[in-house]
């Protein structure tokens, strides 16, 4: 397992690195939240371990990143008990798991392997680097879309949200859901951004190709229809 630790507290980095090494383990560690984030984007991990308060760029802000990117490696974050943090807000930012500290080293483990386990399934797409439904392919890594072989070019929210929909393809998604991952929990905007996307999406992806796989679920949000659907419904 290679773990990524953004954590300030020298003290607990250097513990943890060195406990998750004698294991046999590959373990990074990373000052500061400007530091974590490099590190994340440029490196692969199977699960990182972020501390909420850092200097730079903060736990949340770290994550909120790195979601919008599109890059899924399961976050675990790490708050103080008396903090002002809560679990829900680590969540709703783009966590995958939450612990307060002071934590065991056996439960943090605990988490980590649950987070590891997550990741290399799938889930929202963690660990997955193409995804494809039929011609359509997106390449998170490269941050390439095509179809049927023809390069797409998509802006950063058109990438994520058309990520979001492949991953669940088939899966209606919730326009709630599209706008909290894509734009943020505390985006103020109208909410209609995200129709507005779509339609950004729709002339890329779909109009050129003659194929109308990005459904509108009325009332709801949107649904990549699976290939082979789309197939039988032309
Ligand atoms: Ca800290």
């Amino acid at each position: 397992m290679r773990v990524l630790f953004v954590e300030d507290e020298l003290r607990l980095r250097e513990a943890l690195c060195r406990g998750l090494g004698e294991e046999g383990h590959e373990a990074v560690g990373a000052a500061t939240g400007t530091e974590g984030l490099q590190l994340a984007l440029q490196q692969r991990f199977d699960v990182i371990v972020c501390d909420i308060l850092l200097p730079g760029v903060n736990g949340f802000q770290l994550v909120r990143q790195l979601r919008d990117r599109a890059v899924w490696t399961p976050v675990l974050m790490l708050s103080a008990k008396d903090g002002e943090w809560d679990e829900a807000e680590a969540l709703d930012a783009g966590a995958d798991g939450y612990l307060t500290k002071p934590f065991s080293y056996v439960v943090l483990k605990a988490h980590l392997r649950a987070l590891a386990r997550r990741g290399s399934k799938g889930g929202t797409a963690p660990g997955r680097e193409v995804l494809r439904s039929g011609d359509l392919m997106l390449d998170l890594r490269a941050r390439r879309c095509a179809r049927g072989g023809t390069d797409i070019e998509l802006s950063q929210r058109e990438f994520s949200i058309l990520a979001e929909l492949l991953a669940r393809r088939g899966e209606a998604v919730a326009k709630e859901e599209l706008m909290r991952k894509v734009w943020g929990a505390d985006f103020a905007g109208d909410p209609n951004i995200v129709e507005v996307y779509i339609g950004y999406l729709r002339k890329k992806v779909d109009a050129p190709f003659d194929r109308h796989s990005i459904e509108t679920v009325r009332g709801y949000g949107y649904r990549l229809a699976a290939a082979e659907d789309e197939a039988v419904h032309g």
